[in-house]
């Protein structure tokens, strides 16, 4: 039997080097509630991402629900079908009306005509997702969002440690919020964060996620529990030092599976624009109808030898019943977003992943690629 090999695993780092925090929380007694290593994680991930406002949490949803809070958003919000399940509940968990609108066909991010198309009188923000950690087009997103009066949240979920023009692409958008959960590429086990642009919004934000208490007597809003805890603070601090090699053994990987997978006839890869970098978060490949073999094929081919690829995103969040009967998540509006869910499929990539396990997916998915062409070659014959 081969060993399991699954899409993602979480980095964890020598348990020996995260004793010493453990016993600097035992001997405080402050296990939550913004203790010392919660303000050092703040801190140095403002340090690292590049970013000057930023408020942890409990995990990335908690994060959406309340950016959106904080924002006052109300109405209708345009937003991405291509995308994990939470980016539309926190939608939901607020009252707002989602509107999907269909994805650019290379990006694989909300496309800015369809946004401007879909705006009505009740349009008060757009929420787009950086998906696999592919830079939206922002500034286009910008100048609609000036345009029409409205506020804009990234779902940053994937986009941990991505620049743009050497800024970080948390910096665009009013708000945006970045996962620390177990399968991102940083993660606090589960944990998440809002970036914002200032001071005062920052406060705001750090009221919303302990219930809305200001001071131990004054509550400013209905707020809610959102926040880190030290064990989790703490192991943040600690992955964060091992984030370079991190990157570099998933750099590693990608450029391993590009060098295998070049060229190959209806296997599309997955391009970042121009003057952006790469955090390798996810490798996703598209199967096209040029391809031997359908999407969900490969899929089965490669769980035969115990590789669980992940058909990240499908279904579309448009297609779960929640959501289906909504006007704007018919197939018709959304017809890349359709096409693309159909064909993408999520490769395996994590530091831990070794050269043999590298080689069992692309020996699968060359296979695969060689197929009917033997096939066809040998009916020639
Ligand atoms: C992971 C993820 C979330 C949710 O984050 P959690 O920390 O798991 O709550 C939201 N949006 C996207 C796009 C994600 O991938």
């Amino acid at each position: 039997m081969d060993k399991l090999i699954p899409v993602t695993q979480p980095f964890l780092p020598p348990l020996e080097a995260f004793l010493p925090y453990l016993e600097k929380i035992w001997e405080s007694k402050q296990v939550t509630n913004g203790g010392p290593f919660h303000a050092q994680l703040e801190q140095a991930l403002c340090e690292y991402l590049g970013v000057e406002y930023l408020s942890l949490f409990s995990n990335g949803t908690l994060a959406l629900i309340t950016a959106l809070q904080a924002m006052k958003v109300t109405g209708e919000v345009i937003t991405t079908p291509f995308s994990f399940v939470a980016t539309t509940h926190a939608l939901h968990w607020n009252g707002i009306k989602p509107v999907f609108a269909d994805i650019d066909p290379k990006s694989m991010n909300l496309d800015p005509q369809k946004i401007e198309a879909a705006i009505t009188p009740h349009t008060t923000a757009i929420l787009p997702v950086h998906v696999y950690g592919n830079p939206c087009e922002v500034e286009e997103i910008e100048r609609i969002a000036d345009t029409y009066g409205l506020r804009v949240l990234y779902d940053a979920a994937h986009a941990f440690g991505v620049r743009k023009h050497g800024e970080s692409i948390l910096k665009f958008g009013d708000m945006s919020v970045l996962s620390f959960h177990g399968t991102k590429i940083f993660n606090t086990f589960e944990g998440g964060a809002i970036v914002c642009k200032d001071a005062k919004t920052k406060r705001h934000i750090d009221h919303l996620k302990n219930f809305g208490f200001a001071d131990e007597l004054t509550v400013v809003k209905p707020g809610i529990n959102a926040k880190m805890n030290e064990v989790q603070a703490a192991f943040g601090l600690l992955q964060l030092q091992y984030m370079d090699e991190v990157a570099s053994a998933r750099g590693r990987i990608a450029q391993r599976y590009r060098d295998a997978f070049e060229g190959i006839e209806g296997l599309i890869l997955h391009e970042v624009p121009q003057h952006s970098t790469r955090n390798h978060s996810y490798f996703p490949i598209r199967i096209t109808d040029e391809f031997p073999i359908r999407r969900d094929e490969l899929y089965d081919a490669l769980r035969e030898r115990d590789v669980w690829a992940r058909r990240y995103f499908y279904p579309l969040i448009s297609q779960f019943p929640s959501y289906r009967g909504l006007p704007s998540a018919s197939p018709e509006n959304l017809p890349i977003a359709s096409k693309v869910s159909q064909q993408v499929l999520c490769l395996p990539i994590y530091p831990a992943l070794d050269v043999e396990s590298q080689d069992r997916v692309i020996d699968v998915v060359l296979t695969a690629a060689h197929s009917t062409q033997l096939a066809s070659a040998l009916s020639d014959e």
